[in-house]
């Protein structure tokens, strides 16, 4: 089993559209500051990488499911020439009162995952800028963390409570990489030693030819 990291999509890894648009076109996907180095981060840490996000513009008819995902295939190739990856993305593309089992903050994408990759939901953590991706991770058993807007970080903080708050996603892994280490203080001392690459996060090596 192996830890990963799942990522909101907007407000994490673009720009956030104006409240009640939607980002529907790669000409208006604004990767974030900091969304690279955070990305290869976790990249060289050996953690997967898995993208979770509620699409309800494809139930408006906003856009197709084929068009949603030519723009996701685009953000992978871009993270990938920037020396990182995202492993898998999915996507909820129904609408609120379709009552799906998929639309955060119910945990079915993550379930989906963690069948589809062997992935240990209570050891991975989620990042997300809402307090439905807070209250998601945790539907999931996962630990949370919760990106701060601007506007928030004063007084009003979030309606949920997450494991740790940040201001980017470069900020949230950090942490999550800092933590993850002093978890496992002794397996990763003794695999630091071991001069071969080895995965922080699970406290395993890393499975050749998984993830
Ligand atoms: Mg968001
Ligand atoms: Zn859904």
């Amino acid at each position: 089993m192996i830890s990963a990291v799942f990522l909101d999509r907007d407000g994490v890894i673009n720009a956030k559209a104006p409240e009640g648009d939607y980002v529907v076109r790669w000409e208006d996907f604004h990767i974030l500051p900091g969304v690279l180095e955070g990305l290869r981060l976790l990249t060289d840490s050996g953690v997967p990488v898995i993208v979770v996000t509620n699409q309800r513009c494809v139930a408006k008819g906003l856009l197709t499911t084929a068009e949603l995902e030519g723009m996701h295939q685009r953000m992978r190739e871009f993270v990938t020439q920037g020396g990182a990856k995202i492993d898998a993305v999915y996507y909820c593309p129904h609408e609120m009162r379709e009552c799906c089992g998929c639309r955060k903050p119910a945990p079915g994408m993550f379930v989906d995952a963690a069948r589809d990759y062997g992935i240990d939901l209570p050891t991975s953590w989620m990042i997300g800028d809402s307090d439905i991706d807070v209250e998601a991770g945790k539907n999931a058993g996962c630990k949370t963390a919760r990106l701060l807007t601007k506007s928030e970080s004063g007084a009003a903080g979030p309606k949920t409570e997450p494991d740790i708050v940040a201001f980017s996603l470069l900020d949230a892994v950090n942490q999550i990489l800092r933590v993850k280490v002093e978890a496992y203080p002794r397996e990763y001392t003794i695999k630091a030693n071991l001069e071969q690459p080895v995965s922080m996060v699970s406290g395993q090596p890393k499975k050749p030819g998984g993830l």
